[in-house]
Parts: structure tokens; sequence; C-alpha cells
């Protein structure tokens, strides 16, 4: 056992390098056996075999000419096979001194010829041998024929490994690769300095756009055609993965520091020119996370997750680039909480629930009606606020689950206050998803008529980015809720992109001048013009305006003053749980 105490310090490697070929104690396959039978017919050796050197054993993958499938180790000269550089050859074993006294002569083995295979990064893990009962030698021919023949047991494994590992449209490695790659890395060189890029080439959302629009084929080819870019700003010297369907990541080991520092910006640069796609040149809106380790340090999978996260991240900046902080891990991760936790969260009787915000005539100081207003009360965290968590929900198919809920829950307390004696309207907000649902106006007014509520006293509102989305469904779902004698808002006006003129085509019926104007009445010149001038604009087309968040009087006077119809803020009345509207 002499060799096996002189490569200790390497053998834990080997042994890894072996494992992951995930061949040990595999059945026989065809692709394996032909190569045996090969070596037996061309060496004209009536024993051959293809065997991995295990910890303590010799395991055979495939044999000829033999039964057994497993030797011990230190009896085996595949052992030493392994430890050589070209083929390792035995003459007559019994003539020599290593084997003279092993079972294997003793069985009446007396040649020894074989290959060594090795991996990739040079661990040799195994032989293809041909054994004889006679004592012989291999000419120069017979050896080049074992040596490529274990060029072709090694292609084999190589080829069978590579299944799964290569993205089939761009051809480059993905992501269960860069896990193999990163857990290598942590064995060759532990604790040392790693870094990883994570190239996203557009977001999500506009990837979702052009899919809808071009096709999701002609997507894979911007990514497909955008690649060579890629290897372009990253140079030769570093392995490019294709690790989601707009993502690549770069692992920047050996390549200059200064290189390294310079390339996501070197990847924006290169990428700022469109790509062309189908003919069309298309411009991608690129994202740059990156992330510093130390290699072996960190769970590769938890590599990759955290470049996701510097993704996000640098998605929200106009830079488009980030490093990977711990501090975005916990948003991330409540953010993550939130999201698992919201399906729940609809099914619980006690975490969710609405709260009312009167809205008055500005001009006659009468309640007319309440905005409804979610809370969620998490079991562990505690009060989260809608601002928080609804754009989360909102990008999710909880979003119909969510508005069901809302609808269900404000029509009913609707039909309560009007059985009391309460002439309330009920406004409640839609997410710009909502619109995606073709049966939306529908579930909508069914659940009023569940309720009993006259479709006359309710509202919706939908913030300006819902105006974005497609323009036949918009108007199609409006135009069913309009028709039926649902009011319809425009939320915060003023704050997205969308302007009166499109706000025509639809059918509106009042607009809510968003509250970071109101806020700022009387401190800023500029917000009473603009305040004063939509108010102008939409009545002269024929809206209804509605100002939120009115914290003073003055602001409230002014408001009153310029002919705004309605208001609420704090100023009047808090949200506040159903039982303090009567
Ligand atoms: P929003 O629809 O614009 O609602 C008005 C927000 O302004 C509410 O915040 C309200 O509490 C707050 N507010 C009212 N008066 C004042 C004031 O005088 N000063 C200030 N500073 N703020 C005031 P809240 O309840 O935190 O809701 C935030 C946003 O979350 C809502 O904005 C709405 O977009 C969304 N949201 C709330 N409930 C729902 C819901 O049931 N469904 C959907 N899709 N979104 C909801
Ligand atoms: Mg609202
Ligand atoms: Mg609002």
């Amino acid at each position: 056992m002499a060799y096996l105490h002189q490569h200790t310090k390497n053998e834990a490697a080997r042994l890894n390098a072996l494992r992951d070929l995930r061949l040990l104690d595999t059945p026989p396959s065809d692709a394996f056996d032909r190569l045996t039978r090969l070596a037996s017919q061309l060496l004209g050796a009536p024993v051959s075999t293809i065997s991995l050197t295990d910890g303590d054993r010799q395991w055979f993958k495939s044999k000829v000419g033999v039964d057994i499938t497993e030797i011990p180790r230190e009896q085996a000269p595949c052992s030493y096979a392994i430890e050589g550089e070209d083929i390792f050859v035995v003459p007559d074993l019994a003539a020599d001194d290593r084997f003279r006294g092993s079972p294997l002569v003793e069985a009446g083995i007396r040649f020894y010829a074989g290959a060594p295979l090795f991996t990739r990064a040079g661990y040799g893990v195994g032989t293809i041998c041909v054994v004889d009962d006679k004592p012989r030698d291999l000419d120069d021919a017979q050896k080049r024929v074992l040596r490529d023949l274990g060029g072709m047991v090694m292609s084999q494994i190589e080829l069978q490994n590579m299944i799964g590992r290569v993205d089939p449209a761009s051809g480059l490695p993905n992501q269960y690769q860069l896990f193999e790659d990163l857990e290598d890395l942590g064995r060759a060189m532990p604790g040392e300095a790693a870094a990883l890029v994570l190239l996203e080439l557009m977001s999500p959302v506009q990837a979702g756009h052009m899919a809808r629009v071009l096709g999701a084929s002609q997507v894979e080819e911007i990514v497909t055609g955008a690649m060579p870019v890629v290897r372009g700003a990253v140079g030769n010297a570093a392995r490019i993965y294709h690790v989601g369907p707009q993502r690549c990541a770069v692992l920047l080991e050996g390549m200059l520091d200064e290189r390294r520092a310079a390339l996501p910006d070197a990847l924006r640069r290169a990428l700022a020119m469109p790509i062309p796609c189908g003919g069309l040149p298309v411009s991608l809106d690129p994202a740059v996370g990156a992330y510093e380790f130390a290699a072996g340090e960190v769970d590769p999978r938890d590599v990759l997750r955290r470049l996701l996260i510097a993704v996000a991240d640098a998605r929200v900046g106009t830079s488009r680039r980030a490093r990977y902080d711990a501090r975005l891990e916990a948003s991330a991760t409540r953010r993550f909480t939130l999201l698992n936790d919201f399906a729940a969260a609809l099914e619980a009787r006690d975490q969710l629930a609405l709260v009312y915000q009167p809205r008055y005539g500005l001009a006659t100081g009468r309640r007319i009606g309440v905005e409804a207003l979610l809370r969620w009360t998490h079991p562990t965290l505690g009060p989260v606020s809608p601002a928080e968590f609804i754009p989360l929900v909102e990008q999710t198919a909880m979003a119909r689950p969510l508005m069901d809920w809302v609808a269900r829950a404000a029509f009913r307390q609707a039909r309560d206050w009007q059985r009391a004696g309460l002439d309330l309207a009920v406004s409640v907000n839609a997410s710009a998803r909502n619109l995606d649902e073709d049966d939306f106006a529908r579930r909508l007014l069914d659940r009023a008529a569940e309720a009993g509520v006259d479709p006359a006293r309710i509202e919706v509102e939908f913030t300006e980015s819902a105006l974005a989305e497609d323009h036949a469904q918009v108007v199609a779902q409006m135009t069913a809720l309009r028709a039926a004698g649902v009011r319809i808002a425009i939320d915060d006006f003023g704050t997205g992109y969308s302007n009166l003129s499109y706000i025509q085509s639809l059918p509106v019926s009042s607009i809510k001048i968003d509250r970071s104007f109101v806020l700022d009445l009387e401190a800023s010149t500029k917000s009473r013009t603009l305040v004063q001038t939509m108010i102008t604009m939409a009545h002269d087309l024929g809206y209804e305006v509605v100002a939120e968040g009115i914290e003073t009087e003055g602001a409230r006077d002014l408001l009153t003053a310029w002919g705004c119809d309605e208001g609420q803020g704090y100023l009047m009345s808090r949200p506040v749980a159903a039982g303090a509207i009567a």
C-alpha cells in the first residue's frame, strides 16, 4: 500500500473527480463494452477491462473474458497505471517484484498492459487494460491502439457527462456545469478569491413583451446573437455559462485584475449596439451583477442565487450594475418570504383585512364614499404595508385571487352599510396585472351580484401603469364595467407616463391626483400650477377630479377654490376599520 501513502494528498481530489463522473457502480453499457471487445480483439488478448480506481477497490465498468466485478485495489496493476503518464506494461507479472505474490499471478495471469484514463483536470481515474495468461509484450502499433482506446473511453465518459450540462440553443455550458466547475474550483484553490459576473441581456418584462411580439424563438435568437459580442468583451480566458433564458454567467478565473474590474462596463458598452434579430435591430437592456467570494466556501447554488439578487438590484438603478451585498440578501429574503406566504394569507381568516378611507365632496363637506385599502398582518413579520407587498404580489398569478378577495370583502361591507342605511360608494384598487385576465370585469360584477350591491355604487381604481397593457384588452374590460354602471378612476394620476389624450380613448369617470402633488401644494409653486392645470384639463374632458393626500386645511382650501370635486386625506380621516365608518 506504499503508493497510497505517497499520494494521499491528491487522493481526496482524485476521488472527488472520480465520483463526479457518476460512473461508479452503474450497470454495464454497450458504449463501453464495445470498446473492451475491440481492445481484446485488436490486441489479441483474452481479457480486457475498463476499470475505475476507487478508494480501496478496482471496479469494472466493462469486461471481456472475466466475471469479477471488482478486486481489492492493492492487488491491481491498474493502480500503478494511473500513476503514470503513458500506458503501463508488465510483460511478466511473475517476474516482477511488485506483483510476484499477487493473487492475479496465482490465478494464472502473467501479462498486463493498461492505458490510464485522465479527466480533463488531469486526475487518473482508471484504466482500459488487456491481460493475458502468458508473458508477452506490445509492439508500437499495439501501444498506439491501446492509447487511442483510452482516449475513446474518456471521450465516451465526457460525452455522457455533457448530457444535461449544455444549453441546446447556445451550445454553452449550463448552470449544472457551472455548479460543477465551482466545486472543482473550491477543491483546486480552497479559500482563494473567486469572482463571477452575471449578465442579464434584457429584463424579464422586456423578454416577455418581445416574446409576445416577435415569438419565443426570436428571443432565443437574440440571445444566441449576443453571445459572440459577450465573448468578445470577456476574452478567451474566462468560461461563459448560459444560466437562464436571457442570462449568462462569466467565471473570471484566469482573467487579469484590471480586465476583471472593467468587465461590467465593457459588457454594457459592447451590448449598447442593437443585436440583429429576424432582420430587425433589437436594443437590449443589459444589467450586470457581480459577486466575489472565497472559492469552496459558498455553496454553488448560493453563488448563483446571490448573483441573481445582484442583477435584480442592478435593474433598479440607472447604472444597471451592482455588486452582491449581504444586505441585499436580507431584503430579497423578506420579499421572498412575503411572496411565499401570501397565498396562505388569502386562505387564512385573520391575516388580511380592509380598512376604509372616507372620500368627501369638497364643496359640500359631505362624505360620499370610501376607498378600501388592504392591510396584511403577517404571522411573524407583523403589519406589512400594501406599498411593500402589493407590487410583489401583482407580478404573480396571485393578483387574481387578491382582486377577488378584496372585491368580495369590500362589496359585502358595502351591502352591510347599505342595510344599515348608509349610502356610500366603495372604491377598490385593481392591479395592472388584473387587466390581463379577460374575465376581470365579469368576475368583479359577479362579486357585486353575490353581495347584492348595485354596480353604480362601485368604483375601480387603476394606476396609469395599467394603461400600458394591451390596449384592446383594457378597453374591453373597462367598457364592460362601465356598461354595468361601475365607475372607473385613474389612480396616482401624474406619476406615470400616460396622458389625458390617451385616457380619453377609455371610458374613465374620474382621475385621482397623486398625493405627492397634493402634499407639496403649499410649498411648491410648480405643484400648484400642475394641480390647477390637471383639474382644469380633466374637467374640460368631462372627468371628475379627486385629490388624495390632503393633510392640511391650506391644501383643502386651495383645492376647493380650484373646483376639485372630491378629496381624501389624513386631514379629514385616516383609513379606518369598517366599524368606525358607521
Ligand atoms: P392608493 O390607492 O393611492 O391609496 C392611497 C394611499 O395613500 C393609502 O396608502 C392611504 O393610506 C394613503 N393616504 C391617504 N391619505 C393620506 C394622506 O393624507 N397623507 C399621506 N401621506 N398618505 C395618505 P396605503 O393604504 O398604504 O396603500 C398604498 C397603496 O397600496 C395604494 O395606493 C394602492 O396602490 C395599494 N393598495 C392598497 N390596497 C390595495 C388593494 O386592495 N388592491 C390593490 N391592487 N392595491 C392596493
Ligand atoms: Mg387607490
Ligand atoms: Mg393613489
